[in-house]
């Protein structure tokens, strides 16, 4: 007789896809959604004269006591309202694990940010589709009502200003689902860019969790700093499953320095906003492609185009956009970069869609 099948790992991992970033060289980088600019040299000084100077051998802080400070009170709230951790992304996996339970669904509006379905399916949980609508981008908050109505156990990964379609949530729709009493977790990776955030709902609804990340328009993707902001009892269960030291010091140090400098982190905001709607103006004014009305770093665009036509055309002349999943076809997201890349991009759109 054979021996029973032994399990390795966890049934269904294997369809569970892996996060694809992409490995092409190109001159102009207009496809992770970075900031154009770096940190202010100065600034940046002071972060390596501080790391020349501590001590590299002692563990730091286990939950980064020091940036919890900082991160509260910049937000007006009390530290044990804040978790941080090794990038957003780190802290979608432990809010996961955290709320993950056999049976449990999550619901998402794709298209959207490809981490959370696959890591939902990874912690155990099914996720439930609620379809941005085909042609305005709006979700389908009376579907996700419904379903939050039948389901008490229904929690919703919301991303404000959603990646890729730029657009934001609406706030009745976010407020009335938060009225059903169903956890929801807000992503607002994007909200610098954006104009608003959920933050002034903290108080009144203790369902809400909101992530953000020092990624984009803090500048410091390459840091890995990321931080959830939501009610302290919920979030002192959700750091339990938060890897301790997950701030290194480098990191620490970094963004300390980046948030002592709101003055030019705002300006470095401005400049992309101007960027985006001089560019989102350029384009509409082209043939070629729909817009959508997007709120942060990027512009997502519906070619008329196969999108894989244009994206070679514009890698063949030396810029990389995004590939992303439409709600019909496949789209392209491209990040707003410095003034002359952004000049490029155009350039080369226009010779691709001519
Ligand atoms: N959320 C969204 C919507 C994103 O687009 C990204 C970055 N691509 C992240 C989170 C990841 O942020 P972090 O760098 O903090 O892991």
């Amino acid at each position: 007789m054979r021996p029973p099948e032994r399990r390795l790992l966890r049934p269904g991992i294997e369809d569970v896809p892996a996060y694809a970033t992409s490995t092409h060289a190109a001159a102009v980088h207009l496809d992770r959604n970075e900031s154009p600019e770096e940190m202010a040299p100065e600034l940046r000084e002071r972060v390596l004269a501080a790391l020349a100077s501590s001590r590299w051998s002692r563990y730091p802080d286990a939950h980064g006591s020091e940036l919890k400070a900082v991160l509260a009170a910049r937000e007006g709230l009390r530290a044990d309202s804040v978790v941080v951790g090794n990038g957003s992304n780190s802290l979608f996996l432990s809010f996961f694990v955290a709320a993950a339970f056999p049976g449990r669904r999550i619901g998402i509006c794709p298209p959207t940010f490809g981490l959370y379905a696959p890591w939902a399916r990874a912690a155990g949980c099914t996720v439930a589709n609620f379809a941005l609508e085909q042609v305005d981008l709006a979700p389908s908050v009376d579907a996700m009502l419904s379903a939050a109505r039948e389901d008490p156990d229904l929690l919703f990964i919301l991303c404000s200003p959603n990646n890729p379609t730029g657009t934001i949530f609406p706030r009745e729709g976010l407020v009335a689902l938060l009225s059903t009493g169903a956890l929801v977790l807000v992503d607002e990776a994007y909200v610098e860019f954006s104009g608003g955030s959920a933050r002034d709902l903290l108080p009144r609804y203790s369902n809400l969790v909101l992530a953000r990340t020092l990624s984009k328009a803090a500048a410091l993707a390459g840091a890995r700093i990321g931080y959830l902001l939501g009610d302290p009892p919920l979030l002192a269960n959700i750091e339990k499953v938060v890897p301790p030291f997950g701030v290194n010091l480098f990191a620490r140090a970094a963004a300390v320095a980046a948030l002592s400098d709101e003055t030019r982190m705002g300006a470095r905001v401005a400049a992309v906003v101007a960027e985006r709607e001089r560019l989102a103006r350029a384009l509409a004014a082209l043939p070629g492609a729909r817009l959508s009305d997007s709120r942060a770093n990027f512009l997502y665009l519906r070619p008329e185009r196969p999108a894989g036509d244009l994206f070679e055309g514009l890698r063949s002349r030396g810029i990389l956009v995004r590939r992303v999943a439409g709600t019909e076809r496949e789209a392209l997201r491209v990040t707003v970069g410095r003034p002359a890349e952004n000049d490029k991009f155009l350039q080369a759109w226009k010779e691709v869609t001519s």
